[in-house]
């Protein structure tokens, strides 16, 4: 079986501050990471790679210094990675992103046919959650989102647990197929000591804008329809009010329940004091 993982290096966004001035990100000094939800895409292609036999390839998008995220990745146990790396990609939206995605994944099937798909939610600086879905469309490849954990997988289906706002979800699709995952997914492993050694040596293969016959037109800044009017960090929360209801339980429980009323948590007129709310 042939697993493509795509794996995005990200600024460790909890190190990450917005400068008020300009309304924008402040990466200086910031240490780069592989996006958290790829690291478990990573984990469960190599996991069915073992069980099943195959290859994992890895495809990423950005600057060259990606490359390092790369080996990294390789060190879990994957097979090949490709970096696209070009200025022309730069400034590129999710719609973007997916398009040039799709473009090098559509260029790896013609020579080793792709069974399965992996990519993670969403990418903790971007938080669209819209690259995994762009890609499987511009692939034709049935998309399963938000995928907790891949129950059975044959040469011709895949069947997965997705979490959903009111519980989970099984849904089997045909392969290929494309699957966008969550933490819960599985557990990490250390990458072993043979494997770093051979990482660390490896040259990720660089793919530029003139590798494949790219539209420009449909990347950077040009093939994106997206402009980010604002960005900032929200406000933090304020302490809170404490009431101690300890001198006069039945007054402060009273003061309670007017709050909840004025400040619309629920909804209506507040009970007059001793009696029922309707
Ligand atoms: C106007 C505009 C300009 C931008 N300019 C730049 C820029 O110059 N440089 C820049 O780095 N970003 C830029 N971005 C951000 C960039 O568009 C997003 O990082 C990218 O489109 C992915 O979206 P996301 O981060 O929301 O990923 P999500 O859609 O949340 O990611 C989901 C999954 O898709 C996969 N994925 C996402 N991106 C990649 C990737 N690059 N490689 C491999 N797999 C990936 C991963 O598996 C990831 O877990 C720009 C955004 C906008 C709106």
């Amino acid at each position: 079986m042939h697993f493509v993982v795509c794996l995005k290096q990200v600024p460790d966004t909890s190190e990450v501050r917005i400068d008020p001035a300009t309304n924008t990100l402040m990466r200086e000094g910031v240490p780069s990471i592989i996006n958290p939800y790829d690291t478990h895409a990573l984990e469960e292609a190599i996991r069915w790679k073992e069980k099943l036999g195959g290859r994992v390839t890895i495809v990423s998008m950005g600057p060259l210094q990606a490359r390092e995220a790369l080996r990294k990745a390789m060190s879990f146990g994957a097979d090949r990675a490709i970096l696209l790396s070009d200025r022309a990609f730069g400034g590129s939206d999710s719609l973007a992103t997916a398009y040039i995605l799709a473009t090098a994944l559509k260029k790896i099937n013609e020579t080793e046919p792709i069974d399965l798909v992996f990519a993670g939610k969403e990418a903790i600086d971007g938080d669209t959650a819209q690259t995994g879905p762009g890609i499987a469309q511009r692939l034709g490849f049935p998309q399963l989102t938000y995928v907790i954990k891949v129950r059975e997988l044959t040469e011709s289906s895949v069947t997965v647990e997705r979490k959903t706002e009111h519980g989970r979800q099984v849904v089997e699709a045909r392969l290929p197929a494309l699957l966008t995952v969550e933490k819960e997914l599985n557990d990490l492993r250390y990458a072993s000591l043979p494997n770093v050694m051979k990482a660390a040596e490896y040259e990720p293969e660089v793919w530029d804008s003139r590798a494949l016959p790219f539209d420009a037109a449909q990347m950077g800044l040009k093939g994106s329809p997206t402009s980010v009017s604002r960005i900032f960090a929200p406000p933090g929360r304020s302490g809170g009010e404490i009431m101690d209801g300890r001198e006069d339980p039945v007054g402060t429980a009273a003061h309670v329940v007017q709050m909840i009323f004025q400040q619309n948590i629920i909804m209506g007129t507040p009970p007059a004091r001793g009696g029922t709310h309707s």
